[in-house]
C-alpha cells in the first residue's frame, strides 16, 4: 500500500468539497498540505461532446440512473472533478429565511448563511440571463403563469459566456457554467491544493483513509499512480454527496454512536411534464432553465421550474410505450417542458444504508402528502401548458396518454391520484439532501452546526448531506455557504489537532 500524509484531506470535489478546498488554499502558501480525493475523472475540454449516453456514462454515477431500493425513483448525481456542479443547471438561489427557521439548527443564523451565499454567487458570476438566451419554452411558461395569476420569477444563473446550447446537464461544452470545476478547484490548485482524481475513498479510519486510484478510459490520468493508498491526515472533511457521504461513514464503522447517520434523507422528488404545441417552438436553443414558479410552495408543497431534457431522458420519462409515445417523441421540436419538484418531509426511515459489500442503498418511501403534491402539481402544470397555447399535454397521472385542450376545465377528473402508480411513473431526483444532518443532539443529528461529526474533533462533513430537512429550493448555493463555514471551523481547529 502506498502511503501519503497531509494536514487536511477532503473527500469529494463537488459543491461542498470544491468550496472547502478553495477556502483552505491560502494556508497552503504557508505550508499547509491539503489534498482532495475525488472518485471521478477530470475530462479534457474536447471530451465534452454533448452526446447524451456518452456524457451520462462519464459524468454520473450509474449514468444518472441510480435506483432507490424499491425502484420507485432514480437518483442523478455526478462523479467528476467538480462533482454534480459539472452537470447541474446552475440556477442559484440562497436559502429562504423561513426554510432555515424550519430547519431549527441552533448556531446557524440566516444573516451568516446569506452573506456566505452572496460571496459565492458573486464569485460564480450569478446573474439574470439576457433576453436573447431565453427561449420560447421559458417565455411561454412565464407568460402563462402571469396570465393565470401564479407568481413566477426569473432564475439567477451562474454562467459566463453562455452560448445557449442547452446542454448543461451533460457538462457544458462551452466552459460557460461556473461550477467548482471552473472556479473553486482551479483556484485551489493554483495555491497548492492537490486534487487527486480517479481516487475512490473506500473507508475512513482514525485520521486516515484507505483509497484506490484507477483511471477510466477517458479524462486526464490521475496525478497519482494507480494503486491502493493509505492517506493520513490531521483532519478529514467528507464531501462525497448526500448518498456517498453517509455510505462512506457507515462502511467505515467508526467507533461512534450516531443513530441518525444515513437517516432523514430528502430528495425533492421530481417529474417531467410535457405539453405539445401545434408549431415548432425554440426549446433546445437557449438556456434550459430560466424561470420558476413558487406560487404553490406554501399551499401545495411543490415548486415548478422550466426544463428541457434530452431525447433519451424525455422518452424514459413519458408514461407507456407504443405509437402514442413515438408520436409525441417525433414532435420534440414542439414540446414545452416543466419540471415539478415536491417538497418532501425529513423522515428517519428515509435513509441510506450499505449493502454487505459496502455499496450505498437508498431506502425511500413516498408519503401520501408527497404523492398528493405530485398529482396536484401535474394539474397546475397542465393549466400552464394550456394557458401557453398547447394543444395537448401528457401527464403521468393522466387517465389517457394525451389530455386535450378541451379538458382544461376538467383537469381534476382527467389527472387523478388513482392513475398515479408508483413504479409505473418515472420519478427522479437531482437534489439529494440529508443523511449526515446538522443539529445539537447526537441522537437526532450527525454533526454540529459547523459540520463537525459529534464526538470526532478531526472529522467533518461539508456537503448536501448536512441538510436537516429539504431545502425547498435548488440547493447548491446553500451547500457552498455551509462548506465555507466548515472550512472556517477546520482552520480554527487545526492547531489543536495532533500532527
Ligand atoms: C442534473 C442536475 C442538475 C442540477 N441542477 C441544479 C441547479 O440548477 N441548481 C442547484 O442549486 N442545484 C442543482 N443540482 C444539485 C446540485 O448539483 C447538488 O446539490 C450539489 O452539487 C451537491 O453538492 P455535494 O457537495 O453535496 O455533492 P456533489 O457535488 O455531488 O459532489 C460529491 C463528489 O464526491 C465524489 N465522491 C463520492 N464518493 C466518493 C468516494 N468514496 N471517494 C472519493 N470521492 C467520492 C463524487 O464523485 C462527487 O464528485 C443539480 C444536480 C443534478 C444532478
Ligand atoms: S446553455 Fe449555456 S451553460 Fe448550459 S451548456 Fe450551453 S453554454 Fe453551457
Amino acid at each position: 500500500m502506498i502511503e501519503r500524509s497531509y494536514d487536511v484531506v477532503i473527500v469529494g470535489s463537488g459543491a461542498g468539497g470544491g468550496t472547502v478546498a478553495q477556502a483552505l488554499a491560502p494556508a497552503c502558501r504557508e505550508g499547509l498540505r491539503v489534498a482532495v480525493l475525488e472518485w471521478g475523472p477530470k475530462l479534457r475540454e474536447d471530451e465534452y461532446t454533448g452526446r447524451e449516453a456518452e456524457m451520462a456514462e462519464r459524468l454520473y454515477f450509474d449514468s444518472g440512473g441510480v435506483l432507490t431500493r424499491d425502484g420507485t425513483m432514480t437518483l442523478a448525481f455526478g462523479r467528476a472533478y467538480g462533482g454534480s456542479t459539472v452537470v447541474y443547471t446552475g440556477t442559484s438561489l440562497p436559502l429562504p429565511a423561513e426554510v432555515l427557521g424550519r430547519w431549527g439548527v441552533s448556531g446557524l443564523a440566516h444573516d451568516d448563511l446569506l452573506a456566505r451565499s452572496k460571496k459565492y454567487m458573486t464569485e460564480n458570476n450569478v446573474h439574470l440571463l439576457e433576453g436573447d438566451r431565453i427561449n420560447d419554452n421559458n417565455r411561454l411558461f412565464a407568460r402563462a403563469c402571469r396570465r393565470l395569476g401564479y407568481r413566477v420569477e426569473q432564475f439567477p444563473i451562474n454562467v459566463k459566456g453562455c452560448k445557449g446550447s442547452g446542454l448543461c446537464n451533460l457538462g457544458c461544452p462551452n466552459a460557460a457554467k461556473q461550477g467548482t470545476n471552473r472556479v473553486q478547484l482551479p483556484a485551489a490548485e493554483a495555491s497548492g491544493v492537490e486534487v487527486i482524481t480517479n481516487c475512490k475513498v473506500e473507508r475512513i479510519g482514525s485520521r486516515e483513509c484507505v483509497a484506490t486510484v484507477a483511471n477510466p478510459p477517458w479524462g486526464e490520468p490521475s496525478r497519482s499512480e494507480p494503486g491502493e493508498y493509505l492517506v493520513r491526515a490531521r483532519a478529514i472533511v467528507v464531501a462525497a454527496g448526500a448518498v456517498n457521504s453517509p455510505a462512506l461513514l457507515l462502511r467505515s464503522r467508526l467507533p461512534a454512536n450516531l443513530p441518525a447517520l444515513g437517516r432523514y434523507v430528502t430528495t425533492h422528488p421530481a417529474l417531467i411534464l410535457v405539453g405539445e404545441h401545434d408549431r415548432p417552438i425554440s426549446n433546445f436553443h437557449g438556456h434550459p432553465k430560466s424561470y420558476y414558479c413558487d406560487h404553490f410552495v406554501a399551499s401545495g408543497r411543490f415548486l415548478l421550474e422550466t426544463c428541457m431534457y434530452f431525447p433519451f431522458t424525455t422518452a424514459k420519462n413519458l408514461i407507456g410505450f407504443g405509437p402514442e409515445h413515438a408520436e409525441l417523441m417525433s414532435r420534440l421540436d414542439r414540446m414545452q417542458m416543466i419540471l415539478v419538484l415536491a417538497i418532501d418531509p425529513a423522515l428517519p426511515d428515509n435513509r441510506v444504508t450499505v449493502s454487505p459489500t459496502g455499496e450505498p442503498v437508498v431506502n425511500y418511501r413516498f408519503t401520501d402528502g408527497v404523492l398528493d403534491a405530485l398529482v396536484e402539481s401535474q394539474r397546475a402544470a397542465a393549466r400552464i401548458f394550456f394557458a401557453a397555447g398547447c394543444r395537448r399535454v401528457h401527464a403521468p397521472a393522466g387517465l389517457s396518454f394525451f389530455i386535450g385542450a378541451e379538458d382544461v376545465g376538467r383537469l381534476d377528473e382527467r389527472i387523478t391520484r388513482e392513475a398515479f402508480k408508483l413504479g409505473k411513473v418515472s420519478i427522479s431526483s437531482a437534489h439529494l439532501m440529508g443523511g449526515c444532518r446538522m443539529g445539537a443532539d447526537a441522537g437526532t443529528s450527525v454533526t454540529d452546526a459547523w459540520g463537525q461529526v459529534h464526538g470526532f474533533p478531526w472529522l467533518f462533513v461539508a456537503d448536501g448531506s448536512l441538510f436537516p430537512a429539504c431545502a425547498e429550493i435548488n440547493p447548491y448555493v446553500t451547500i457552498m455557504a455551509l462548506a465555507d463555514r466548515v472550512a472556517e471551523r477546520v482552520r480554527a481547529r487545526l492547531p489543536e489537532l495532533p500532527r
